[in-house]
């Protein structure tokens, strides 16, 4: 019988070089995500800097990689780096993990790729998993032009201040968010941007995925409906402000539309701002709730 065919784990192409430091994704749920290019560099490398050496320990464990690791976390990160470039200077080629997904993406890593540039040392990626551009690629929101915001804050008042300013941005927004503030930010997405289209992804590649889409204004009952949509890890991708309006006239119509609107309600301010602008009430209507009109009968 012939041999099934072997990965090509060990290619020229897949090889580890000495004094490199490898940026690798690893999965965000679904372990069948690792890449086996990942896969053999991980087991190729002197050393892996994990920001838990717990999580990678059982990653690399559930694929028979043993390898030493070295803990790499925002607290400690500023202090390794020298030494880690240290290690690569002379030789040495290391990974960079985190717990889960692409490294540097709302996670550790940008201060040790910084002195490894700016020691003259080859930084290589190893491209894979990231939650964000999951979400965004199943979303059908506009992917041409996206924001990463990562985190929004954890209080509510500054979470609502950050929306707010946010509220312009013509860019799909790209938002995380845990399990104990999904609900809350959901409650202040439908006040601030109650209008926008917003993609509700959590727990993606994993046992439970879901992704809904829905208006903003209609997401927090969503998640109310089902104790089991407030459990798990979330992104939130929220479509931007109409573009076409703010291409046309640039940022002073919003300026316009907001005052009127937060004086006189979304329809009453669309009407005023479609007569000072030239633009039509029907969209200027629309823009205003994506700037935190609340919908009216008109
Ligand atoms: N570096 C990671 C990446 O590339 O996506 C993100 C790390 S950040 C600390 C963790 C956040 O990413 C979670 O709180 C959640 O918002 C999002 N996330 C991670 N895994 C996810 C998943 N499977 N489904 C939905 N969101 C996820």
């Amino acid at each position: 019988m012939q041999s099934p065919v072997e990965p090509p784990l060990n290619t020229a192409a897949n090889a580890v070089q000495p004094g490199h430091l490898y940026v690798v994704a690893t999965p965000i749920g679904n372990l069948g995500d690792l890449a086996p290019r990942a896969l053999a560099v991980l087991g190729g490398v002197d050393a892996i800097c994990a920001e838990d050496t717990r999580n990678t320990a059982a990653l690399l464990n559930h694929f028979g990689l043993r390898k030493p690791l070295l803990a790499l976390h925002d607290h400690n990160e500023e202090q390794m780096a020298a030494g880690l470039v240290g290690r690569l200077a002379a030789g040495e080629s290391l990974a960079l993990v985190s717990d889960a997904g692409t490294p540097l993406v709302s996670d550790p890593g940008f201060r040790l790729v910084r002195a490894a540039r700016d020691a003259g040392l080859p930084v290589i990626a190893l491209p894979g998993p990231c939650a964000a551009i999951a979400a965004l690629s199943v979303s059908g929101i506009p992917s041409d032009r996206f924001l990463f915001v990562g985190f929004l804050p954890a209080k509510g008042s500054q979470r609502r201040a950050a929306l707010e300013e946010l509220a312009a941005e013509p860019a799909t927004l790209l938002l995380y968010e845990s399990s104990h503030r999904i609900a809350d930010c959901a409650a202040d997405l439908a006040a601030v941007l109650g209008g926008r289209r917003v993609c509700i992804a959590r727990e993606l590649t994993k046992l439970f995925e879901q992704s809904e889409v829905m208006s903003a204004a209609d997401l927090p009952a969503w998640i109310a409906a089902d104790a089991n949509r407030e459990k798990g890890e979330f992104v939130l991708v929220v479509e931007g402000a109409p573009r076409r309006e703010t291409a046309a006239v640039g940022v002073d119509v919003q300026r316009i539309l907001r005052v009127l609107v937060r004086e006189l309600g979304a329809s009453q301010g669309a009407k005023l701002a479609a007569e000072i602008t030239g633009l039509k009430k029907r969209d200027l209507y629309e823009m205003s709730l994506g700037l935190g009109g609340k919908p009216e009968d008109e």
